[in-house]
């Protein structure tokens, strides 16, 4: 079984199943990005999986851990490998020079560009050449419990995902019941979307899941959505491909609050998984807040065994959790 009733649970049982396994039923030498609760405005998926060349996504690192906005891949992306007026090397915004101004200064402070002044002017030059990293991106939603009001539910969204194909493929995870996917709930769905069955089986509380691919997706065509011409698409992935990169998918614990006493990690299906010893269940997210009616926050005495610097076991958390997005890096 998936840990607890949440949704949450099975959606982070995804993320670590698909940083180890993806992609399903394919060869790849690609490796996966995976991120959590991440899209545009109109639209924000519960699992990303960018699929990164191996020797771009090293290049990669060299612009640090943090994400770039699309300010600053402007200014990365184009900055000359000699040095030039930020004016003359950049092409035209098409907005005031001074945000470029701002997101050059923004640059050279995050150490992704180097800058020097010539009089008045600016000039900037590149630390390296922004690499190729992004293959693929792929969408998948998360429903452990896949019953036809749930198809029906989540038939628009991944219309709308199909329609738009900001992404390469779009997918629904589910929890496998041991039946095969039934037709009436396929018919439900878009053609296009894959539907993935997690199967926790008889596996012990720490095995990852097997996966099945019930369904194969269609690859999508991102020429078959004009609302957005070709360039404003691929500045729009390299956006959220980037956010990917920047978060990962343990940056729950940043919302949520491992400071609490009763917050705790518990291996399940090969990922931590949140536990309330308060509630004696997984929580939500969304109720791990400090509006938590028994938030209690960690005594005073635990941040001082040995680690009055460092914190206490929240923060210590949050450093395991931490160590594990860069070590995945
Ligand atoms: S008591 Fe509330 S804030 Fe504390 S761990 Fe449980 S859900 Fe989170």
């Amino acid at each position: 079984m998936y840990p607890g009733d949440a949704e949450f649970g099975f959606e982070l049982v995804t993320c670590r199943w698909a940083e180890r396994a993806w992609p399903p039923d394919r060869e790849s030498t690609t490796v996966p990005v995976v991120a959590r609760q991440l899209g545009t405005q109109r639209r924000r998926w519960d699992t990303i999986v960018v699929e990164a060349d191996p020797d771009a996504l090293d290049a990669r690192a060299t612009f640090g851990e943090r994400a770039l906005d699309s300010d600053l891949l402007h200014v990365v992306r184009n900055a000359p490998a000699e040095w030039a007026w930020y004016r003359d090397a950049l092409p035209d915004p098409g907005y005031p020079w001074r945000y470029v101004r701002a997101a050059v200064h923004r640059a050279d402070a995050r150490g992704v560009v180097e800058t020097r002044r010539d009089g008045n002017r600016i000039e900037i030059r590149r630390v390296a050449p922004y690499p190729d990293w992004v293959r693929r991106i792929v969408a998948i939603e998360n429903k452990p419990d896949l019953d036809a009001s749930a198809a029906r539910a989540l038939a628009d969204q991944l219309a709308h995902d199909v329609a738009t194909a900001l992404a390469d493929e779009v997918w629904v995870a589910t929890a496998a019941t041991g039946a095969t996917v039934e037709p009436a709930l396929l018919e439900d769905l878009p053609v296009e979307a894959g539907v993935l069955a997690l199967d926790f089986g008889d596996t012990s509380a720490s095995d990852a899941p097997e996966a099945r691919v019930a369904w194969h997706p269609a690859r999508l065509d991102p020429t078959s959505d004009t609302s957005l011409s070709a360039d404003e698409k691929a500045a729009k992935r390299l956006e959220i491909a980037e956010r990917a990169y920047g978060s990962g998918w343990r940056s729950y614990v940043d919302t949520m609050r491992p400071d609490c006493r009763w917050f705790e990690l518990r291996d399940r299906a090969g990922a931590f998984v949140p536990w309330c010893a308060a509630k004696s269940r997984h929580q939500t997210a969304a109720e791990c807040a400090g509006s938590c009616s028994e938030f209690q926050p960690e005594p005073p005495a635990w941040r001082t065994r040995g680690w009055p610097i460092e914190g206490g076991p929240g923060k210590g958390l949050k450093r395991l959790l931490a160590a594990r997005r860069r070590r995945r890096r």
